[in-house]
């Protein structure tokens, strides 16, 4: 496992990596992806270091609905939240996630592919 003070996202929590932070509360994050896969697509984590969606503890589950929230309202912001959009959460690597932070990505402004995997 990648360990905290390399992950990215943890850096970009702590200021030491810029990024487009476009919401943040106590405990979750949230910032444009630097690849966009659509003309909306943002990146939401918890501030904590939690490895995977595999890593979660019952304690951890309040956090994901926190993160649909801010999800949420950053949909009406993006303007997308009549439109539709789309929540995704990789987890490890079959599940094509090679950040080792959670996080769950927002994406829409556009017609997405029917396609999931
Ligand atoms: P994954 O494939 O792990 O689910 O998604 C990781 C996402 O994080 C990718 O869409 C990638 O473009 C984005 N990403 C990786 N490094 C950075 C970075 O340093 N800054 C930002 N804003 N996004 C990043
Ligand atoms: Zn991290």
């Amino acid at each position: 496992m990648v360990g905290k003070m390399s992950c990215i996202f943890c850096q970009i929590v702590a200021g030491k990596v810029p990024s487009e932070i476009l919401y943040q509360d106590e405990e979750v994050i949230a910032f444009r992806d630097i690849n966009p896969q659509s003309p909306t697509h943002l990146i939401i984590i918890p501030k904590r270091h939690i490895p995977s969606l595999a890593d979660l503890s019952q304690a951890d589950l309040p956090l994901i609905g926190r993160m649909v929230s801010a999800a949420n309202e950053l949909a009406k912001r993006e303007g997308i939240f009549e439109s539709g959009y789309r929540l995704a959460i990789s987890c490890g690597e079959e599940g094509g996630q090679f950040v080792p932070h959670l996080h769950m990505h927002l994406l829409g402004g556009r017609r997405l592919s029917d396609a999931l995997g």
